[in-house]
C-alpha cells in the first residue's frame, strides 16, 4: 500500500529543495494530491492480469483476434515521468478468447505500475500467453515519452515503438497486424 503521508512530506521536501515556498497558495495542497496522484499510478501492483483473464469463451475458428489503439499512460521508472500511447495486442486463438474490454484491463494492470515500455510490453505479452495459452501473440507499443519531450534531447512528438511476440506469429502475420495498426 502506498503511504501516503510519506510521498507529501517528500514532495514538500523537493519543492524547498527547488527554493519554491510549499506553504503559497497554489502549492499548499500540492504534497496531498501528488499523494494521491501517486497511489493512482501505481495502483496496477494491487493488481493481477490473471483476474482479467479467467473468463474466457469458446472460439469457433477465429484465425486473428486484433484490439488495437487501447490507450494508455504509464509511468517511466527512470524519471517518473509519465510516458503515453497506444497498445495493440493481435493474438492467434487456441480454442478460447477473452472479451476485448479485458485486454484493456490488463493494459492497466501493467501501465499503472513504475515501468519501462519494453518491460510493459513483454509483461502485457506474457500475460496473454500465459493465461490465454494463444497460439500466438503479438503486442507493439508505440508511445511517446514526457522524460525525452518535456527535458533533455526535447523532441516532441517523437514516439518508441517495441513489440514483443510469443509462440508462432508468422513474419507474414506481423507483416499483416503492423498494416492494420500503422
Ligand atoms: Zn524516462
Amino acid at each position: 500500500m502506498v503511504d501516503k503521508e510519506r510521498i507529501e512530506r517528500a514532495v514538500a521536501e523537493i519543492l524547498q529543495a527547488i527554493g519554491e515556498d510549499p506553504n503559497r497558495e497554489g502549492l499548499r495542497d500540492t504534497p496531498a494530491r501528488v499523494a494521491r496522484m501517486y497511489e493512482e499510478i501505481t495502483s496496477g501492483y494491487l493488481d493481477d492480469a490473471s483476474k482479467h483473464l479467467a473468463k474466457t469463451f469458446a472460439e469457433q475458428g477465429g484465425e486473428l483476434v486484433l484490439e488495437k489503439d487501447i490507450s494508455f499512460s504509464s509511468t517511466c521508472e527512470h524519471h517518473l515521468m509519465p510516458f503515453f500511447g497506444k497498445v495493440h495486442i493481435a493474438y492467434i486463438p487456441n480454442g478460447k478468447v477473452v472479451g476485448l474490454s479485458k485486454l484493456a484491463r490488463v493494459v492497466e494492470v501493467y501501465a499503472r505500475r513504475l515501468q519501462l515500455q519494453e518491460r510493459m510490453n513483454a509483461e502485457i505479452a506474457d500475460a496473454i500467453d500465459k493465461e490465454l495459452s494463444p497460439k500466438g501473440v503479438f503486442v507493439v507499443i508505440e508511445a511517446e515519452h514526457t522524460c525525452m519531450t518535456a527535458r533533455g534531447i526535447k523532441k516532441v512528438g517523437s514516439k518508441t515503438v517495441t513489440m514483443a511476440k510469443r509462440g508462432e506469429f508468422s513474419e507474414e502475420l506481423k507483416n499483416q497486424v503492423l498494416a492494420l495498426i500503422f
